[in-house]
């Protein structure tokens, strides 16, 4: 496989009647596996245990999509000891033979793509569009993952080296060891996929602790990767609960390193944890951080007005709001903002509201502690905007919220500085483009942004200005494409670890120069 045929995994039309069917027969036949148990996996053991982590469908909470079995202290050492172990010799397998294992599970998740994708609805109250969006992009991880191993491997192409008389210089990348894979529910196969792979085709062994809300897609594709033939205890999978486990782990001295998605608060967290050196530990451990993000769209005078709309709602709403890239702010500038916010609240009046099975725009957040803090921000929002539409629970046997409009929001309001990872969009006037871009920057993240605007010079300012990792002009903020978007923010946003980029491997290595004499 030439490194160089990257192609991003095209999306699902499914308006056409074949992709429905069988969309349908997949949501069908998954349905049939509700209720089964995963078993903890260590090296080549699995292991079925009493105390388990339970899966609840979001949009109906009386359905359990399936039980996993709960990690301890006590496995997550013998997960370590494993993955020790394996790594002496798996950091020995030819860079291209891991890639191999990569290229197979991508090419077995495409035939079975609207199998994941159900599993996504199912366990993550993703609808189908997003469902489908994940999977793609999970596949695109792998393909592209596997590519960027192999031309990291072909190092004159990489770092081509100054010639000097007399010496033959050589620069190899090698991996660094036993990474823990901390992952997220929003995008619990993507994610969870693509930073496992990148961790392993580097000639790492990880272990992963998947999202306690999504343990079940997780356990599918490490399954997967076991059909594929990937050698045992190159990837262990270990739920578990978050302090218990993962801060065992986190604060293992055989960690090497750490690749964690989530909240900015668990990041700070291992980040600060993985800092300190324990007894016995021999380097510097790394940690690889995707926090949170306080994104927004920025419109002024000269946009297309219902293409900014759309936009504006698209970031907001998509999975519920749910995505670190989630456009919940709008800054619009004054002469233009009654427009825009009408046609705001017109577009989000129109979003329907129920299971994700069947499709619905909007469906459940994931869980009652979500469901609460986002009700609880609702209520904050009350007292700091005028409410223009939601603001309320909705029905179904489910965490459903209304999607939720405040207006006329100060951009110091706890609505427009904190994240709250739900259907919440805060808006707020700016005098002009300029003071729109000031207010867009008042913030700790850093992550997505938008700017809708027809002028070419304003455009510049903002290519220049708006500080984060991946900025969008007259787009949405959200959905970044592998390989074309790499994906990563800046300040309390993370460390600017750009997954899906041409550099992101290299957070998995650490490069050997061997200097021979001729
Ligand atoms: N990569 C996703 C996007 O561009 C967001 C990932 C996340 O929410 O963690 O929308």
């Amino acid at each position: 496989v030439p490194y160089t045929t990257f192609k991003n995994e095209a999306l699902t039309d499914f308006s056409a009647e074949e992709n429905k069917t069988a969309m349908h027969a997949a949501l069908a036949r998954v349905r049939e596996g509700f209720g089964r148990k995963y078993p903890i996996i260590i090296g080549s053991e699995k292991l079925f245990l009493e105390e388990e982590i339970i899966s609840v469908n979001p949009g109906n909470v009386d359905e359990v999509v399936g039980t996993v079995s709960k990690g301890s202290t006590n496995l997550a050492e013998k997960a370590m000891q494993t993955a020790l172990a394996t790594f002496e010799t798996w950091k020995k397998v030819a860079p291209a033979e891991r890639a191999a294992y990569l290229f197979k599970a991508a090419e077995l998740m495409r035939e079975r793509k609207h199998e994941f994708s159900s599993y996504l609805v199912y366990e993550s109250g993703k609808n189908w569009v997003e469902a489908d969006a994940d999977t793609a992009e999970a596949i695109d991880f792998l393909e592209f993952y596997g590519r960027e191993m192999l031309r990291l491997s072909q190092t004159s192409v990489h770092q081509p080296l100054t010639k000097v008389e007399g010496d033959d210089n050589q620069i190899t990348y090698i991996p660094l060891g036993v990474g823990i894979i901390i992952s997220p529910f929003n995008f619990p196969l993507a994610i969870m996929a693509g930073t496992t792979v990148a961790a392993i085709v580097s000639g790492n062994t990880v272990i992963l602790k998947p999202a306690d809300a999504t343990p079940v897609i997780a356990a599918k594709f490490v399954g997967l990767m076991e059909e594929v033939g990937l050698p045992a205890g190159v990837l262990n999978y270990l739920p578990g609960d978050g302090i218990e486990v993962g801060e065992y782990l986190v604060e293992h001295p055989k960690t090497r390193f750490i690749s964690f998605t989530g909240s900015r608060a668990v990041g700070c967290r291992i980040y600060e944890r993985a800092a300190k050196v324990q007894k016995g530990q021999i380097w510097l451990k790394r940690v690889i951080a995707e926090m949170g993000g306080k994104d927004g769209v920025v419109v002024d005078e000269t946009a297309d007005l219902d293409a900014a709309a759309a936009a504006i709602v698209a970031s907001a709403y998509g999975y519920q709001g749910q995505k670190c890239s989630a456009g919940s702010r709008a800054i619009i500038v004054e002469s233009v903002y009654d427009e825009v916010v009408k046609k705001v609240v017109e577009l989000t009046k129109n979003l329907t509201i129920g299971l994700p099975e069947e499709n619905y725009a909007i469906g459940p957040v994931i869980d009652k502690k979500s469901f609460e803090k986002i009700m609880g921000y609702i209520a904050i929002g009350k007292t700091e905007g005028n409410l223009l539409t939601g603001g309320e629970r909705s029905k179904g046997n489910g965490f459903y919220i209304e999607p939720t409009i405040f207006a006329d929001v100060n951009p110091q309001a706890r609505i427009m500085q904190e994240e709250i990872f739900g259907p919440v969009l805060a808006i707020a006037k700016a005098a002009d483009w300029q003071e729109a871009i000031d207010i867009y920057n008042n913030t700790e993240y850093g992550l997505t942004g938008a700017y809708h605007s027809k002028d070419a010079s304003r455009i510049d300012y903002a290519h220049e200005n708006m500080h984060c990792g991946n900025l969008y002009i007259n787009k949405k903020c959200t959905g970044a494409l592998v390989g074309a978007n790499p994906f990563g923010g800046f300040n309390m946003s993370g460390t600017d670890s750009k997954a899906g980029g041409f550099d992101y491997l290299l957070l998995f290595t650490q490069a050997k120069l061997t200097s021979r004499k001729k």
